[in-house]
């Protein structure tokens, strides 16, 4: 059966002389691991079309045991993350996330359009590398199934006191009369309320804050936290982001 879809690449193999084996978070299909047959012969328009972090409409169809993909013809590159190599490495731990975090075999449109914003955002830097890291960090979480609840304090209902704390394991928060001490981790008001925009925005306004540079470290230390709590699991391109890391 022949599928037609849009998908950004996040990894790519070579497999043999001419073929490669590349993994897509597509938008209809979520991710999918697909052969791109014939793909480093020179002439080929699916060589570039299916390069890393490529967004592509893709014309693919289901065999035996795989995707292949036919036809692909690039829509956006995001060019400048190509000449920047902390850019290019935030690009790459986003594509690590979304390999982690979205589904497979249904849609995932809304993961798409996250990483996809992201992406510009980085390539055109309309807004600083942490914040977005930490926007698509908390908003990829929160798609997947692990959305905190950032509405008010768990306890009281106390929507907002000047320090409150977040109970990473259970992604609960706490005013300051109701956190029992030792558990949850202090964030100034203004970090809680950055995350509660992240996590109930629209996604056409889910750039739209600014935070001083100090504030940005907070946030993007505890979304980082946060991720690394709740998937149990470390990010080597993560790691390499943060080795790179001037700001
Ligand atoms: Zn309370």
């Amino acid at each position: 059966m022949r599928l037609n879809t849009k998908g950004l690449i996040l990894k790519e193999q070579n497999i043999g002389e001419q073929d490669k084996l590349v993994t897509v978070l597509t938008a209809d299909f979520g991710i999918i691991k697909a052969f791109v047959r014939g793909a480093k012969s020179i002439k080929s328009k699916k060589q570039s079309a299916t390069g890393l972090l490529c967004y592509s409409k893709l014309s693919l169809y289901n065999g035996k045991d795989s995707y292949i993909i036919d036809e692909a013809e690039c829509i956006e590159v995001f060019f400048g993350l190509r000449n920047d190599i902390e850019k290019l490495a935030l690009a790459q731990y986003f594509a690590e996330l979304a390999y982690e975090l979205a589904p497979q075999e249904t849609d995932a449109n809304e993961y798409l359009r996250v990483v996809l914003n992201s992406l510009y955002m980085i390539s055109t830097s309309k807004k600083p590398n942490l914040q977005i890291k930490a926007i698509t960090e908390l908003r990829l979480l929160s798609l997947s199934g692990y959305m905190p609840n950032l509405v008010a304090c768990e306890r009281c209902g106390e929507f907002e006191t000047p320090t409150m704390y977040f109970d990473m394991e259970h992604g609960l928060l706490y005013c300051e009369n109701c956190a029992s001490a030792g558990v949850p981790l202090a964030l100034e008001l203004n970090t809680v309320t950055a995350m509660r925009h992240i996590v109930f925005s629209r996604l056409e306004k889910l750039y739209n804050f600014k935070m001083s540079d100090e504030g940005l470290q907070d946030l993007s230390y505890v979304t980082e936290m946060y991720l690394k709590i709740k998937t149990e699991r470390k990010y080597k391109t993560l790691d390499f982001y943060n080795s790179l890391r001037t700001v």
